[in-house]
């Protein structure tokens, strides 16, 4: 980026300390409305952060042909899901947007073009978890799509470029799930605590020692990992949200877990403080 381009970064956000980065589990959209230890634990993890100026958000359900941000004023809650109760439905989680960071974004994110968005808003990923961490809706959220054509190796450089917005209290959120199978999820044992097939429990194990211990060269070829890493990421677009995450990670930071448990035989909540 060249010193013209940093003249035209927007002046709303003071400078801060730097801002943890989050990766979020938001597993089954009922959690939105729900009371349980998934929420307790992102209420938690809430109360060990200092008040962002503005939230940009990265999630699983904006996975679009190219790089989109979201640059209206006030997004619309995305209900992008079917088949759940009316009171899901009528959750609205009014927010306000940011077209500065939305701004922003597309600077520092050049050459790679990005379309300033006015159509989506925030989808379940964004605001079934964002809700929980600040319920009053008093903090502007943008969301930045996921462009699926790209390789993982190409949203981990893409995200280093969002690092300065980490010392403007930008709060950069990935949401998603690290081990996501629907196809193999085990309905009559959804209530279960922390249940998992072998190859969930094998999965996990081997992605969470590679986080802990900053492998993330090959946590970016997962696919290479082994026959059970592929089961549980049977497509990129819930890790992908990971992969931004990790990015953002600065030499000496460290890398925390939490709500680190398995549902439903097929999918993990396990989600992840870097600071
Ligand atoms: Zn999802």
């Amino acid at each position: 980026m060249n010193l013209n381009d940093l003249d035209k970064l927007s002046q709303s956000f003071s400078a801060t300390e730097k801002m943890p980065v989050l990766f979020l589990g938001h597993g089954n959209p009922m959690n939105a409305i729900e009371e349980n230890q998934f929420v307790k634990g992102f209420r938690a993890v809430a109360k060990t952060l200092l008040r962002p100026n503005a939230i940009l958000c990265v999630s699983a359900h904006w996975y679009t042909n190219g790089t989109k941000v979201t640059a209206m004023e006030m997004p619309r809650t995305i209900h992008d899901f079917g088949g759940f109760p009316k009171e899901l439905f009528e959750v609205e989680y009014p927010a306000s947007g940011s077209p500065c960071l939305a701004q922003d974004t597309k600077i520092l994110l050049q050459p790679t073009l990005v379309e300033l968005d006015e159509k989506w808003g925030l989808d379940h990923g964004a605001w079934s978890v964002i809700k929980h961490l600040f319920p009053n809706a008093d903090i502007p959220v943008v969301q930045l799509s996921i462009d699926y054509t790209k390789p993982a190796e190409y949203h981990f450089e893409l995200a280093q470029k969002l690092n300065s917005l980490r010392n403007r209290g930008i709060l950069i959120i990935g949401s998603g799930n690290i081990v996501h199978n629907l196809a193999l999820v085990d309905w009559k044992n959804f209530e279960k605590d922390n249940h998992g097939h072998d190859w969930a429990i094998e999965a996990r194990e081997t992605l969470n020692n590679l986080l802990l211990n900053g492998d993330f060269k090959t946590l970016i070829n997962y696919h290479q990992i082994s026959k059970a890493i592929n089961l549980a990421v049977p497509t990129p677009d819930h890790y992908l949200p990971l992969i931004y995450v990790l990015a953002l990670r600065q030499k000496g930071e460290s890398l925390e877990l939490f709500n680190d448990k398995l549902v439903a035989g097929s999918l993990s909540m396990t989600s992840v403080k870097i600071s």
